[in-house]
This record gives C-alpha cells, sequence and structure tokens, in this order.
C-alpha cells in the first residue's frame, strides 16, 4: 500500500500521455500558439508501462489516461492494453475532449478501457467555437454516442463561465439525465496559462441555478471523490467540483506522470521529479525510489482556497498535468 507523508493512502495514478491538444479551451490553454515538447522527448509507452508496473504492483488501483488530449498519441490502445493485460481488474478511464472518440471508442473499449470522461461545455455549437476555439461540436456529439454505443461508461466534466455557457447548465443537465450519463460541474481553476477575461462559476451559482429547476438534497461525501455529489427528487445524480471551499485534499488519493516522465504530488503545486531516467536504464528500484520521495513531499492542501493572494495564481498548466 502507498501512502503519503500525511498518511493518506495513495491509490489513483493520473497519466498524461501528450501535453498536445487540437482545441484550445479558454480555461486551458494559452492563447497564442506555442512550441509543445519535441516528441522525442516524450516517454515511450514501453517506458511508462515500466511505471505503471511498479505503481501497481506497489497498491495503484485505479489509472486514468488524460493529456493534453490523449487521443492524439498514437497508438494508445497499445497502451492501454498493456495495462489491461497486466492487471485486468483494474479501474482503468481516460479523460478526452471526445474529437477523435468516434474512430477510436471500439479500439479502446477492445484494448480493456471502461470507462470515459468527455468534456462537454455547451450544447450549441457558436459557443462550443467561443471555448474551444475550434468547430468541433458534431465530432464530439458523435464521439460520445459511438463511446456509449461500444459499451464504455460516460462521464460528463463541465466549466461553466461566466457570460459565456452558464446559461446552458440546466441543459446541460436535462441532455445528461435523458442520455443516463452523470455530469460533474468543474469550477474553473485559476491559472496563469488561461485566457486572462475569463470568470468560472462558483458551486453556489451552479447549484442556485439547478434550483430554479429541480429540488434536490445534498449526498454524504463519498470517500475520495473530489466532487461533492447531490441527487435530483427523480434520483438523477450530479457532482460539483469545487477546489476553492472545499477540503477535498483531506482524502486525495491520487499521483500525476507527464508525458515527459514527471511525477507530479499534486494538481496546484510546482513541484515534480523525474523518473525518465531511472525507467529507460531500467532502474526500477530507482523509479520506486522517486515514487516514495514524491509522496513523502506530497503537499498537505492546494491553495485554491478562498484566502488565495491573487498574486499566487498557479502557472501549472492543465494540458501538461492532465487535469
Ligand atoms: N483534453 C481532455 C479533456 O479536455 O477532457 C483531457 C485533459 S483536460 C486538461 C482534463 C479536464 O481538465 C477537462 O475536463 C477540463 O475541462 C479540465 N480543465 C482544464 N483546465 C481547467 C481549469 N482551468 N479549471 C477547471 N478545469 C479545467
Ligand atoms: Fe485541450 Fe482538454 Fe485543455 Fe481543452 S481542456 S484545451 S481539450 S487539454
Amino acid at each position: 500500500m502507498l501512502k503519503d507523508g500525511h498518511g493518506r493512502v495513495v491509490d489513483y495514478l493520473r497519466i498524461s500521455v501528450t501535453q498536445r491538444c487540437n482545441f484550445r479551451c479558454l480555461y486551458c490553454m494559452p492563447e497564442k500558439p506555442f512550441s509543445w515538447v519535441p516528441r522525442e522527448n516524450l516517454l515511450s509507452y514501453e517506458d511508462m508501462f515500466k511505471f505503471v508496473k511498479v505503481a501497481i504492483d506497489k497498491g495503484v488501483t485505479k489509472i486514468r489516461i488524460t493529456g493534453g488530449e490523449p487521443l492524439l498519441r498514437e497508438r494508445l490502445h497499445i497502451f492501454i492494453k498493456m495495462i489491461s493485460d497486466y492487471k485486468p481488474d483494474i479501474d482503468l478511464c481516460l479523460t478526452t475532449n471526445g474529437f477523435l472518440l468516434k474512430q477510436t471508442a471500439k479500439l479502446l473499449k477492445d484494448a480493456g478501457l471502461r470507462r470515459i470522461n468527455v468534456s462537454l461545455d455547451s450544447l450549441d455549437k457558436q459557443t462550443t467555437i467561443k471555448i474551444s476555439q475550434k468547430d468541433v461540436y458534431d465530432d464530439v456529439i458523435a464521439g460520445i454516442e459511438k463511446a456509449r454505443d461500444v459499451g464504455l461508461g460516460v462521464k460528463i466534466n463541465c466549466v461553466p463561465l461566466e457570460g459565456i455557457n452558464d446559461h446552458e447548465i440546466l441543459d446541460i443537465l436535462q441532455y445528461c439525465q435523458e442520455l443516463k450519463f452523470p455530469v460533474r460541474f468543474i469550477e474553473y481553476m485559476e491559472n496563469s496559462l488561461a485566457s486572462a477575461d475569463i470568470v468560472g462559476l462558483k458551486a453556489k451559482d451552479i447549484l442556485n441555478t439547478i434550483s430554479s429547476k429541480y429540488s434536490f438534497k445534498k449526498l454524504p461525501r463519498q470517500n475520495t471523490s473530489v466532487a461533492a455529489y447531490y441527487e435530483l427528487e427523480n434520483g438523477y445524480q450530479f457532482g460539483i467540483i469545487e477546489p476553492y471551499e472545499d477540503d477535498f485534499c483531506e482524502s486525495c488519493n491520487r499521483i500525476r506522470l507527464t508525458a515527459e516522465g514527471f511525477l507530479i504530488p499534486c494538481l496546484y503545486f510546482e513541484d515534480a521529479l523525474s523518473i525518465k531516467e531511472a525507467v529507460q536504464n531500467d532502474d526500477i528500484d530507482g523509479a520506486c525510489a522517486m515514487l516514495e520521495k514524491v509522496l513523502l513531499n506530497k503537499p498537505e492542501k492546494n491553495k485554491w482556497s478562498k484566502n488565495t493572494n491573487e498574486n499566487e495564481i498557479s502557472s501549472r498548466a492543465f494540458y501538461e498535468t492532465g487535469g
């Protein structure tokens, strides 16, 4: 069993397989184009898998593949199959913008993927273009439908932004209810790479909007969930992730591996250690030692709390860490 320096059990590994993305979401990517990490600097699937085996052997039971846009990395299904063949009962899931799902969903499912989270910020074509800065709506919807049809579990993530998609909260809730997809509304987490003029809705505003149409009750917190869950009178459940108010760090069970081989103990802070050299040299003891060091130094709490000084905005890129 893996434990961090604060006694928390760590059993969830998030792997960002690429920082590249075909979208430019206002809340995630810088406006101006920038240079990506060269492909030759990325960890190969084989080297990532060496670390994955260490993590699984030491107690990781859940792995999420993310990015950037993970479906942009070639042969992703091969990597998924490596993991699923090694530990068939692992909880293996993926977070995607959905654009390439139509052509990949079946391959991914056959390789052992069980569930996907798809980012869907709007049900309107023009609003989608405004947020992702690309004409992607039809492909995303087709991708979601295909994923459902091949038997992948689908969850939706939505980041409500003031004056942009905040009027669609009820529509998204309705769409997800009809298709029986759980939805999680995520508070926009400020970071210096996002578009400067966006303002995210806070949980209380999201709940206010929902209460204009529905009655709901708050559910008891599920152990390590970062979302608070609510249930409508008809039994449908939705979640809200509120890093500014909620102390979900108390039960944080995650570590992150980036495409370049950095192990990151916390989404907020810049700290990271590279496992690249160790895995490339087949130094499994070295990789274990790095993992233990990162866990020992895992921060107790993020700093998105309401007392955060404005000058302390995180510069951690979501497209590198995978959110
Ligand atoms: N490209 C994939 C996607 O969009 O689902 C996976 C990577 S993306 C970084 C993972 C999640 O992080 C998405 O659900 C996205 O909405 C969320 N995200 C990105 N930047 C965020 C921010 N500044 N605040 C809150 N959520 C953010
Ligand atoms: Fe790309 Fe996902 Fe970031 Fe949007 S949120 S820019 S889809 S990595």
